[in-house]
């Protein structure tokens, strides 16, 4: 049977990245930076002030201490935002604010602190350090240096980051277009009745959110029923934008239309079976130059193999350069028994105490059980011949965005 890494792999090996856009700065938190950055400017600009305080010539004050003041001549006056229009002379000290620009002729600023002043003469108490309290010029970003580089996830910092260059545009990989579809007779969707023959349709809206957290634009194509002809129509509607995601329908029962309706349209199919549990099978393959993933039905395995395979996908897509979420290893609190032969995603629950992650199951791991997935912070990862494990051993546990416990 073809193992989990293996079709991660194959996945990723069949994914192009997409294109870019150019958007305003203020809507790029949690875009992927499509451009390297580099800054067109000096920042700070120019010397300015780390203090409010006098700029002065450090010759005039390094005899300065607390019983034998250096008194000097205040001859201005400069404020953040504005400029120095004279140079600090011999023997003269200019009043500066925090930010503003360090005038020509003083090499070090003095702190309020040490300070007192009566008229236009200041008395300084403290020699300091030479160039003490200065900014200098391009400290924090010299003009031609690279800022953020292409493949960046657009956080706070980095978006602080970009306005700070006063770039006020900037290229972003587009978001990955999703169309979604679930198949089944069973389904109702919130426009339909809830009949005694019916099941909510929760695959469409789960797996709808889920690209979401990956960066991508769900469109909700509903549900084709259990014929050939709504499957077609269905799949047919579906395959516009950058991928396709079907539930259900791709098992080997009677009325399983998917994979057959896949190859009516040319798919290419690069795997309908992969090692995990939950969700055996999961089909993956290629129609035209659109990625499609047959996921298995049953609520828990759409959502996890979504993540194994789905989420890598649209995270390269979207010019991410990392696609995986974070592993840790986690110390076991619970025993757990597997049935060996696929890798397992056992839903769980991590927290964080003393320096170490701890872990333990969300319970019962039916994948219909849709709750494992609500309560589940993490994923254990169990090897395919893991048969138990037991308080105290080491895992391997998935992060999957999802606040983590701690005391
Ligand atoms: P299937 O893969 O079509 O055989 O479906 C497997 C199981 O998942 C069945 O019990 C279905 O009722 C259920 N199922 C399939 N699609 C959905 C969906 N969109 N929402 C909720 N349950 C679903
Ligand atoms: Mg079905």
């Amino acid at each position: 049977m073809r193992q989990v890494e293996d079709a991660i792999k194959i996945v990723l090996d069949n994914i192009k990245v997409l294109g870019t856009e150019r958007i305003p700065i203020q809507d790029s938190f949690g875009r992927v930076l499509g451009e390297d950055v580099n800054s067109s400017i000096y920042l700070p600009p120019w010397d300015n002030s780390a203090m409010d305080g006098y700029a002065v010539k450090w010759d005039d004050i390094k005899e300065a201490a607390k019983e034998r003041s250096a008194n000097l001549k205040i001859t201005g006056d400069i404020r953040a935002g504005s400029m120095p229009d004279k140079p600090v002379g011999k023997g003269e000290a200019i009043r500066i604010m925090t930010g503003a620009p360090v005038p020509d002729g003083a090499d070090t600023v003095v702190r309020v602190e040490d300070t007192k002043y009566e008229g236009d003469v200041v008395s300084i108490f403290r020699s300091g350090k030479k160039g003490e309290n200065i900014r200098k010029r391009g400290e924090n970003v010299k003009e031609g240096d690279m800022v953020l580089k292409k493949g960046t996830l657009i956080g706070s910092g980095q978006l602080g980051s970009l306005a700070m260059i006063g770039k006020p545009v900037v290229t972003v990989f587009r978001r990955p277009v999703v169309n979604v579809m679930s198949t089944g007779d069973e389904l109702a969707d919130f426009d339909e009745k809830l009949t005694e023959n019916k099941i909510p349709n929760s695959n469409s809206y789960a797996v709808a959110s889920q690209v979401i957290e990956a960066g991508g634009v769900p469109h909700v194509v509903g549900i084709a029923r259990d014929t050939k002809e709504s499957t077609r129509e269905k799949i047919g509607q579906g395959l516009v934008g950058d991928m396709l995601i079907v539930s259900g329908g791709v098992s080997v029962g009677k009325y399983d239309f998917v994979k057959d309706i896949l190859k009516e349209y040319g798919i290419d199919m690069k795997f309908w079976t992969v090692g995990i549990r939950p969700g055996h099978p999961i089909a993956f393959g290629i129609v035209g130059e659109r990625p499609v993933f047959g996921l298995p039905g049953n609520p828990v395995s759409t959502m996890v193999t979504f993540e194994v395979f789905a989420r890598p996908a649209l995270m390269k897509m979207g010019g991410h350069t990392s696609y995986f979420r974070p592993t840790v290893d986690a110390v076991v609190e619970e025993e757990f028994h597997d049935r060996p032969g696929r890798t397992h995603y056992v839903r769980a629950i991590a927290r964080y105490k003393d320096g170490k992650y701890f872990v333990r199951s969300t319970g019962t791991q039916g994948s219909g059980v849709l709750m494992s997935m609500a309560y589940a912070n993490s994923f254990m990862v169990l090897p395919p011949d893991k048969e138990k494990v037991l308080v105290g051993e080491i895992v391997k546990v998935q992060l999957i965005g999802r606040p983590i416990e701690h005391d």
